[in-house]
C-alpha cells in the first residue's frame, strides 16, 4: 500500500515513523516533511495546503491512503477534494474542520450541546467587547475567532492590556482571523489532552497527555505551539477518562453529526481540569504537536490498520494497544522562539542521542544544506525517550537532549514535573 503524509513538523515525522512499520506499507511518501521524514519517506515537493496538486499527485502515483497532519489543509478541503477524487484519505472534512478552524463556532457549538467550556461571549465590534471585559473583571482571555497558529489566544492580567488586546485584533492583528473574536472566564487548573479517532458515531481513544504550551519552565512566558509532551497524564484517572467520554466526546460527535458535520479522523480536546470540572479550552481536528510524539512511542499496534478500519467503517476492529511505558518528548526550538528567530544552524549530536535504542528523535523545523542536517523553524526537534516509569523517561530525554546541538538551542527542563509531583502526593 502506498501511503502520502502531508505536513512538516514533528507531528508527521511521528506518523511518518510509526507508518512505515507497518506491514501494509509498501513505499511512503510525504509532502512536503523535513530532513527527519525525508530519511524514511519520499519527499514530494508540493506544499501541504496546495490542494490541487496533492490531488494531482495522488491520483498519478495512485496513493491508497493520504493522511494529513496539520489543521490548515483540512480547513481548505483538501479531504473533500481528495473524496470527489475518488482518493482515501484520513481526516475530516471542510465542513467539520470548522470544529477547530473557527472559535466562535466552537463555543456556540458547545454552548448548544451543553458540553462544558468556559463562560463566554463573541464580539464583532470593540465597544460591546470593552463594555463586557469591564464587567468581568481580570485576567481574562481573549481569542482570535480563526486559525492563528497557536498565537490568537492572550490571557490577559489588567483591564488595560485586555482593552489593548481587542483593539489590535479589531484592527487586524490576525487578519481576517481576528475579525470576530471570543472573549471567556479565565480557569484555572491543569491543562491535559485528550485525542480519539472517530468515524461519526464511535470513537477510539488515543493514549492521554499532556502538553506544555508556554516557552518557560514552570509555565511562564508567552504561548507557543508546545514544548513538550508526556504520556500517558495522571491528571486524567480513569474516572475523569469516564467523564471526558460522557460529557465531552461523545456529545461532541453526536451533536456534529446532528448540524450534518460528522467528524471522521483525529478529534483533540484541550481540557482544563480544576476547581470548575472539565472543561473544553479548544477543539482540534487533528493530532496534537508535540503530543503525537510521545503517543506514537507508545503505540504497540498498526496505526495504518487502524486507520483504513476507520474508513472502511470498521472501528469496533480497531483496539489499538498501548506499551507500559511512560514517554516524553522535549522540543529543542530556535533562539527568540516563539518570537523572530534565524534558521540554517548546523545541528549534530542526534547520532549520539539514538545511540540509545528508548530515545527516538523526531524533527519538526530541519532541512538539509550542503549534506549537513540545519534549523529552518522555531521548533526543530522534539528529542523522545521511553521508560519503565515517568522519572526515568524523563532522566533519559534530557540525557539525549544535551547530546544535540545547534546555535541558540533552548528547551524547558521541566517537562514531565506535573505529573511526578501528582504520582509522589
Ligand atoms: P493551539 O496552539 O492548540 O492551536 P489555540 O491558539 O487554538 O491553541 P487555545 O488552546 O484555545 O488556543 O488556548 C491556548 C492556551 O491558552 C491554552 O492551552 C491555555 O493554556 C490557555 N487558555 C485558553 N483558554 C483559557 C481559559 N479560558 N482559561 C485559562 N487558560 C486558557
Amino acid at each position: 500500500m502506498k501511503v502520502l503524509v502531508v505536513g512538516n513538523g514533528g507531528r508527521e515525522h511521528a506518523l511518518a515513523w510509526k507508518i512505515k512499520q507497518s506491514p501494509l506499507l509498501s513505499k511512503l511518501y510525504v509532502a512536503k516533511g523535513n530532513a527527519g521524514i525525508w530519511k524514511i519517506a519520499q519527499k514530494v515537493d508540493i506544499n501541504p495546503t496546495d490542494v490541487e496538486k496533492l490531488v494531482d499527485f495522488a491520483k498519478r502515483e495512485k496513493i491508497n491512503l493520504t493522511v494529513v497532519g496539520p489543521e490548515q489543509p483540512l480547513s481548505e478541503g483538501i479531504v473533500d477534494a481528495f473524496e470527489k477524487a475518488g482518493l482515501k484519505i484520513f481526516g475530516h472534512r471542510k465542513n467539520a474542520a470548522i470544529l477547530e478552524a473557527s472559535k466562535v463556532f466552537a463555543k456556540n457549538f458547545m454552548k448548544k450541546y451543553n458540553i462544558p467550556t468556559a463562560f463566554y461571549e463573541t464580539f464583532d465590534n470593540e465597544d460591546d467587547a470593552i463594555e463586557f471585559i469591564k464587567k468581568m473583571g481580570t485576567p481574562i482571555v481573549i481569542k482570535a475567532d480563526g486559525l492563528a497558529a497557536g498565537k490568537g489566544v492572550v490571557i490577559a492580567n489588567t483591564e488595560e492590556e485586555a482593552v489593548e488586546t481587542v483593539k489590535s485584533m479589531f484592527r487586524g492583528l490576525f487578519g481576517e482571523a481576528s475579525k470576530r473574536i471570543v472573549i471567556e472566564e479565565f480557569l484555572e487548573g491543569e491543562e491535559a489532552s485528550y485525542i480519539a479517532m472517530v468515524d461519526g458515531e464511535n470513537l477510539v481513544p488515543m493514549a492521554t497527555s499532556q502538553d506544555h504550551k508556554r516557552v518557560f519552565d514552570g509555565d511562564k512566558g508567552p504561548n507557543t505551539g508546545g514544548m513538550g509532551a508526556y504520556s500517558p497524564t495522571p491528571v486524567i484517572t480513569p474516572e475523569i477518562e469516564k467523564q471526558i467520554l460522557e460529557k465531552i466526546m461523545y456529545p461532541t460527535l453526536k451533536g456534529m453529526k446532528a448540524e450534518g458535520r460528522p467528524m471522521r479522523g483525529f478529534l483533540y480536546a484541550g481540557l482544563m481540569i480544576g476547581p470548575k470540572g472539565i472543561n473544553v479550552l479548544e477543539f482540534n481536528v487533528r493530532m496534537g504537536d508535540p503530543e503525537t510524539q510521545p503517543i506514537m512511542r507508545r503505540l504497540r499496534s498498526d496505526l495504518l490498520q487502524h486507520m483504513i478500519d476507520i474508513l472502511d467503517g470498521k472501528i469496533e476492529q480497531v483496539t489499538p494497544q498501548w506499551s507500559e511505558d511512560w514517554s516524553i518528548g522535549v522540543v529543542m526550538a530556535s533562539k527568540g522562539y516563539p518570537g523572530k528567530y534565524e534558521k540554517g544552524f548546523e545541528i549534530t549530536g542526534i547520532d549520539k542521542a539514538e545511540k540509545d535504542p528508548d530515545i527516538v528523535v523526531f524533527h519538526a523545523g530541519t532541512d538539509i544544506k550542503e549534506g549537513k542536517i540545519v534549523t529552518a523553524g522555531g521548533r526543530v526537534l522534539t528529542v523522545t525517550a521511553t521508560g519503565k516509569t515517568l522519572l526515568e523517561a524523563k532522566e533519559k530525554v534530557y540525557r539525549a537532549v544535551e547530546k544535540i546541538h545547534f546555535e541558540g538551542a533552548h528547551y524547558r527542563k521541566d517537562i514531565g514535573d506535573k505529573g511526578l509531583k501528582r504520582l509522589h502526593h
